[in-house]
């Protein structure tokens, strides 16, 4: 009987006094009490309210779905903001969950992908793009790291594919050159320096190799070897196909190597004698 009093008594009063009561309950669900009794409710009753709420979701269906895009559309950045900060905390779980279930059936997850990334390809480059803009110089400074860490192992695998992709390549870029003449032009005016100090390195390890190769050898007619510098290349078989002095500056140490290995080394001395010999005989 007092149960019932006081039941009327709080009805009454909730009536008289809603909008204060329903600002103290407000107040209540959001403070750590009400938090905490709230998810205990759940806890308790949670088969009762799922199915209650699939069986509105199943009732009421376009309702809801409309009012869901509504209220998504309304509050765009404030979900994406929270999205975002729901998958920076539990970073490390989705990533297994995505990885198990890509691991699971890898041919339709690869076909789903395909197809997604074909179908807003435009999007998806678009955004990279940006992001890739956004991250510059965290991107620039981890591809250092990493070409650091691998060199050897990159410049193996480059020259792998450059030797594999040799006439492809050639061919490709010749056909660049031409049909892009004015960016090609552009390009070497801008990077004038760069480029200036890249053939320079090119042409220093390449006379370096030259070098190599004549102090290895001697005068093939007179045996000199004082100063390998000045030892000549000479062509016994008239088959030049380049000078290798002026081939230091652009051809393959491979190419350079090949015309080498046609000629004799000679001492300007022998060099201008044996040249001399041959004239007379004409
Ligand atoms: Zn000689």
């Amino acid at each position: 009987m007092a149960d019932n009093k006081r039941k009327q008594y709080n009805q009454k009063y909730c009536e008289n006094n809603k909008e204060k009561v329903i600002e103290s309950n407000k107040k209540y669900s959001k403070s750590p009490k009400g938090i905490a009794k709230k998810k205990e409710y759940y806890q308790k009753n949670k088969d009762k309210i799922i199915s209650r709420s699939c069986n509105y979701f199943i009732k009421n269906r376009d309702r809801v779905l409309i009012r869901n895009r509504q209220y998504r559309e309304k509050n765009r950045d404030k979900i994406i903001a929270r999205d975002r900060q729901y998958r920076l905390k539990n970073r490390d779980i989705l990533n297994a969950k995505l990885k198990a279930s890509y691991h699971e059936d890898i041919e339709l997850s690869r076909a789903k992908n395909r197809a997604y990334l074909k179908k807003n390809r435009a999007r998806i480059m678009a955004r990279r793009q940006e992001w890739r803009e956004k991250n510059k110089s965290r991107l620039n400074e981890e591809k250092k790291e990493y070409y650091v860490k691998n060199k050897e192992r990159i410049s193996m695998l480059s020259k792998k594919s450059y030797s594999r992709h040799r006439e492809k390549k050639l061919q490709y870029q010749k056909g660049y050159h031409q049909t892009h003449l004015e960016q090609t032009k552009e390009y070497r005016a801008r990077n004038r320096g760069r480029l200036r100090i890249r053939k320079n390195l090119y042409r220093e390890r390449r006379g370096k190799f030259v070098l190599d190769y004549k102090k290895a050898r001697c005068c093939a007619n007179c045996g000199y070897k004082e100063y390998p510098e000045i030892l000549q290349f000479h062509h016994t078989k008239r088959d030049k196909s380049f000078d290798i002095s002026s081939a230091i500056g652009n051809k393959d140490e491979a190419i350079i190597k090949k015309e080498m290995d046609k000629c004799i080394l000679l001492c300007p001395n022998c060099h201008f004698w044996l040249h001399f010999q041959e004239k007379k005989i004409k």
